[in-house]
């Protein structure tokens, strides 16, 4: 047996065992999994002793190249997917943005040439629908054709990106059609502009009104709305980016009666608060992104949630803004200040340690968290986020003792500060390998611009199926 990789002596993790194996690569595919397989024909040999051999995460929640609010959201395909590599993503989805009047074709060859020739990792979109009217509503199985089978939808922003529930409605009872999975950004837009326009008359312009203008009870209300029209349309649903425990409430009841609902976190709800928010100066602006931060107490609730699976996905929204320049915008107003954060390169090592380092989950969860639910919640599975023959070579190896702390000056994200600036992660990525190819050892990068492929993905109605087990 051939092998152009050889990764020996390592711990193997997937979403269910935890053993002892090597894996042999060849052609950019898992060939063999098994015990002391012979070295003498293999190309590379990576000694993983000591070290854990994980499937390569799945950040299916980013932003890169995205016009917002008069300004372009720092990193570019190149830079995000160099970034998200470093940290032990190997593939992500991002959003391609139809606006008023566009066909969701023109929103899918809009982005995918933002990426083509930049992404360093393996990509897909899904789809933003902003504008909905009948004639458009058989675009979505287009879409779907093209290997774009999710959707995003917005009950926020009204007049800019919100969706009537008529036209969410609709969508959703296509999705229940085609097999396809709707992305809810679940907050009530309507009340909150009106509790925005009061705080402005009243002079509150300061970054922390961004947080304190958007309610937890806006969230949770848009969640119980959206399960309902996703029930009534029978349709699955994904909560994307849930922030509080009130929201949390509505994806657990809906969970416990057996709806497919699911709903992901970001680390920023797990390790940032409301306290942030009272930084001085314009200093909290940092810290400007939708939903806002919430009180502290917030943050065990969703471990817990991410532990006992009323939360399916860990994924960043990375939306990264630099602070000169771009947040500083809305020096005089947080209604201009850009909304979004960095996150895409930390995701793995926050949620490895605060979860599994802090004793909150198991390793299998945090790889069922991170990589093989995202897999299969959004059709990419078992192409990846697992660690099986015949799976492509997404692999990391990561040393679970090797502390860092995150720092602005040391990230690799096109921002000029780090939300996580001074915390202190245990467990980082030591070689990062994407169908085959290493991407990052010992700090070096070895990607190149373009290398990414776009990944055209089942639907979610198929992978239940592709699976053979019930999410
Ligand atoms: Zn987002």
């Amino acid at each position: 047996m051939r092998f152009d990789t050889l990764i020996v002596n390592g711990t193997v993790a997937t979403a269910s065992d935890t053993f002892q194996a090597d894996i042999g690569i060849e052609h950019g595919k898992i060939i063999v999994i098994g015990k002391s397989l012979p070295k003498d024909n293999a190309a590379k040999i990576i000694d993983a002793a000591g070290k854990l051999v994980l499937p390569g995460g799945i950040d299916v929640h980013t932003h890169l190249d995205m016009p917002f609010g008069g300004t372009t959201s720092a990193d570019d395909f190149e830079t995000g997917t160099r970034a998200a590599a470093f940290g032990g993503t190997t593939t992500i989805i991002d959003f391609a943005i139809q606006y008023k009047d566009q066909s969701l074709r023109t929103a899918f060859d809009t982005w995918m040439q933002k990426a083509e020739s930049r992404a360093m990792i393996d990509y897909a979109f899904h789809c933003i629908i902003t504008d909905l009217p009948d004639a458009r509503l058989d675009e979505m199985n287009a879409m779907v054709r093209e290997g774009v089978t999710s959707f995003k939808l917005f009950m926020a922003y009204p007049g800019v990106l919100m969706l009537d529930d008529a036209s969410i409605f609709k969508a959703l009872q296509m999705s229940a059609k085609n097999g396809a999975m709707v992305c809810m950004h679940a907050e009530n837009g309507s009340a909150i502009d009106v509790i925005v326009k009061q705080a402005l008359a009243q002079g509150k312009t300061a970054p922390k009104y961004h947080a304190l203008t958007r309610p937890t009870t806006a969230e949770a209300e848009a969640v119980g709305r959206a399960v309902a029209l996703a029930e009534m349309a029978g349709a699955p649903l994904y909560i994307v980016h849930l922030s509080s425990f009130d929201a949390l409430e509505k994806v657990r009841e809906a969970r416990d009666r057996g709806l497919p609902v699911y709903a992901e976190t970001c680390p920023q709800y797990l390790y940032l608060s409301l306290e942030d928010m009272d930084k001085p100066g314009f200093e909290s602006a940092k810290y400007v992104f939708t939903p806002p931060l919430r009180e502290k107490w917030n943050q065990e609730k969703l471990w817990t949630g991410l532990k006992h699976d009323q939360l399916s996905v860990v994924s960043t929204d990375h939306c990264p803004f630099c602070f000169k320049e771009q947040k500083e915008l809305g020096k005089d107003d947080f209604t201009k200040i850009p909304n979004g954060g960095p996150g895409i390169e930390h995701r793995m090592s926050l949620i490895y340690s605060g979860g599994v380092a802090d004793g909150r989950f198991s390793l299998n969860r945090f790889v069922e968290l991170t990589a093989t639910t995202p897999a299969k919640l959004f059709g990419l599975y078992p192409k990846k986020g697992t660690i099986a023959v015949g799976s492509d070579a997404d692999v990391v190896i990561f040393d679970t003792k090797r502390k860092h702390t995150i720092s602005a000056e040391t990230h690799h994200m096109r921002v000029d500060y780090s939300m996580f600036e001074g915390i202190t992660v245990t467990g980082m990525p030591d070689i990062v390998i994407s169908r085959g190819k290493i991407l990052v050892e010992n700090n070096s990068f070895f990607g190149k611009a373009g290398s990414g492929n776009f990944l055209k993905r089942s639907t979610y109605g198929d992978v239940p199926k592709v699976a053979g087990v019930g999410l």
